[in-house]
């Protein structure tokens, strides 16, 4: 489905080539539809060598047990919405560590999913009975035996990694004009 009109000021939008490529554009005020975007985040809670997951209680996936995840709200940092999601669907509380993992689909809403690694804090896994209906944490033998998606399946791999390198959140950016922002960054090798 293609725009027509304003999502700002409501007027109908008009064709323009913008840096050489024809977008829907508003003459009145400064917006421009660049696309329609999705952006994912997922949890790797990992605790004593084992993942938690929930089932998905509906549809997509209905069945399927998954990491726990969502998507970004307009407002809210990242990791604090992927923090709210474990909270949410699996009542664990768990804090950031570093991206992990990320997967590009290029379609008709171009989708980007971001996996966080994350430190588990406290809580027994309790669903939350709308979204899934099951959830806990699963070792890779326990999985064999489960209903797991082939993304998430993909994505325990990388969680359960000895020392996964990611990129860590960046409290404190070389530039100063970008404190603020939320910033992650691959972090120097360790040496020696
Ligand atoms: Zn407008």
């Amino acid at each position: 489905m293609e725009a027509k009109f304003c999502m700002s000021c409501g007027h109908a939008l008009e064709n323009r080539d913008v840096d050489g490529t024809i977008r829907k554009a508003c003459p009145v005020c400064s917006f421009v539809h660049w696309g329609n975007y999705s952006i994912g985040v997922g949890a790797l809670v990992v605790r004593d060598g084992k993942v938690l997951l929930v089932r998905r209680a509906q549809e997509p996936g209905k069945g399927y047990w998954t990491n726990p995840g969502g998507y970004i709200e307009q407002l809210e940092p990242i990791e604090e919405t992927v923090r709210r999601e474990v909270l949410e669907e699996a009542g664990v509380e768990a804090v950031v560590t570093s991206v992990v993992a990320l997967r590009d689909q290029p379609r008709n809403i171009h989708n980007v999913y971001i996996a966080f690694a994350m430190d588990y804090v406290s809580g027994e896994p309790e669903p939350d009975g709308v979204e899934v209906d099951a959830a806990g944490f699963f070792s890779l033998e326990e999985m064999e035996a489960m209903n797991v998606a082939g993304f998430t399946r993909w994505l325990v791999d990388i969680g359960l990694q000895s020392s996964p390198v990611g990129l860590n959140i960046d409290k404190e950016p070389v530039w100063e004009q970008i404190k603020g922002y939320g910033l992650f960054r691959a972090l120097p090798a360790a040496s020696g």
